[in-house]
């Protein structure tokens, strides 16, 4: 039993509609919505004032079966075990859904980053690694960055695995700064892939990206490489919220110079290029396409019905409840889900995860094109198997998904 509100709860909703349609066995299924490991630690830190805080911290390896885990490390202040244990599950369906050989792990940290220094965050960043050293490796587990971790925090992390293995080890981690064995291509990967989703889904029902409108919930990694490349693609970006506000304009909000704006002010709040939009005004923009690229739970029974869009391109990971996107489908509204919409992101870091093993490097336009050739098959593959079932595309993804693990989980047999 789940609890309501569960987000792991939400994550089996989803499972057992296409495990049922697998006609999946009872002992595979069981496997199947089972964390492998779930860590809790810790993790003690000396703040700026002096005084020790202690940090929890976790790292969920949900499933191992087709290779490590791989899974981001996310600090924020509503970080629970139930909600890493999803985000590590739903980790373990888009790898599937991609094609990569990895399993799902995800991490998270209970802190508020937005209220600690440099240093108290490094100092964090290197405890964790620490607490959690054991399970990772690049052949265990390979965390990444999620929300409100970047590039420098993966430096620490790497760093600090560097040190207690005794070499420098690349391949532990992904997402990190070109310089120490990063992909070009990375930071903009998760963005691009709901891009490109977003153009094959417009080609499938039959409406060019070119003047359609696009509202975006969440300007940050995710939600702000979308809107630049789907503008780029002569979309019209007409609104946009962040965790303080939203700004929107009718006739399209210059997105290079809304980048450059939140990079000066932390949020979008107060743009001049456009007017103010209230944080649950995106979803009811008047918009063909609808991009949730916060967090988790953003469209609800309350609200799907405000929605106007005719496509949403999930960019964060559970953005939807399983109640609302019940009433979106019935409305016939076309959901890319997360767990093939944001597969961009890791893809490229299964790319970086590659290019540090072997010690070679390749062009961004390199990556660009592998990443544009994974999506548009796992696309695909996804849209064919809606088809074939009679299913929607998140259920149609699961049936990709499970089958998939399910298969190699019966080649690889029982150990005991
Ligand atoms: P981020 O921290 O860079 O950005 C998050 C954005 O959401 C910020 O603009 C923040 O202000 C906004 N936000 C937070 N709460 C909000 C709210 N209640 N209403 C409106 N906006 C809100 O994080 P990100 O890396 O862009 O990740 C966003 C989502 O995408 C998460 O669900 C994450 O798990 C998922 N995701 C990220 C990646 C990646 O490569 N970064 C890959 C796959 C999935």
């Amino acid at each position: 039993m789940t609890q309501q509100g569960s987000v792991f709860g939400a994550m089996l909703r989803e499972f057992e509609g296409a495990a049922r349609i697998l006609n999946l066995e009872p002992g595979l299924w069981r496997m199947l919505t089972h964390a492998k490991r779930q860590i809790i630690v810790s993790c003690p830190v000396q703040m700026d004032n002096g005084e020790i805080e202690v940090f929890t911290g976790y790292r969920v390896q949900y499933n191992v079966t087709l290779g490590p885990a791989k899974g981001g490390i996310r600090y924020h202040p509503g970080v629970t075990l139930d909600e890493v244990t999803a985000l590590a599950a739903w980790m373990t369906w888009k790898c599937a859904v991609a094609q990569l050989p990895f399993g799902g792990g995800k991490g998270g940290v209970i802190c508020d980053p937005t209220n600690m220094s440099r240093r108290e965050l490094e100092a964090l960043t290197r405890r964790y690694t620490a607490e959690i050293i054991d399970a990772i490796g690049p052949d265990k587990d390979v965390p990444a960055p999620d929300v409100n971790t970047n590039e420098q925090i993966m430096a620490w992390f790497s760093d600090t695995y560097s040190m207690h293995v005794g070499h420098t080890s690349t391949a532990v981690v992904t997402g990190k700064p070109v310089e120490m064995g990063g992909s070009l291509g990375r930071r903009e990967a998760t963005g691009r892939g709901v891009m490109i989703t977003a153009r094959e889904s417009a080609k499938h029902l039959g409406f060019e990206l070119t003047g359609s409108r696009v509202a975006v919930q969440g300007f940050g990694n995710v939600g702000s490489v979308a809107a630049e490349l789907l503008a780029l693609q002569g979309a019209k970006i007409v609104g946009v919220t962040d965790w303080k506000g939203g700004v929107q304009n009718p006739t399209g909000l210059d997105i290079p110079k809304l980048i450059a704006h939140v990079a000066e002010h932390k949020t979008v709040l107060g743009f001049a290029g456009g007017d103010a939009l209230g944080a649950a005004d995106v979803f009811k923009l008047d918009a063909e396409i609808l991009i949730p690229a916060a967090l988790e739970n953003q469209i609800t029974e309350d609200n799907a019905g405000d929605i106007k869009a005719k496509l949403i391109v999930e960019g964060a990971n559970g953005p939807t409840t399983p109640d609302a996107h019940k009433l979106l489908h019935e409305r016939g509204v076309f959901v890319v889900p997360d767990i093939l919409a944001n597969a961009g992101g890791v893809t490229v870091s299964y790319f970086e995860w590659v290019q540090d093993r072997h010690g070679y490097f390749w062009t961004e336009k390199e990556v660009n094109e592998r990443l544009e050739a994974k999506m548009v098959e796992a696309f695909d593959v996804v849209l064919k198997t809606a088809q074939k079932y009679k299913v929607d595309m998140r259920a149609a993804a699961y049936i990709v998904a499970i089958g998939r693990v399910a298969t190699v989980t019966r080649m690889r047999g029982m150990y005991a």
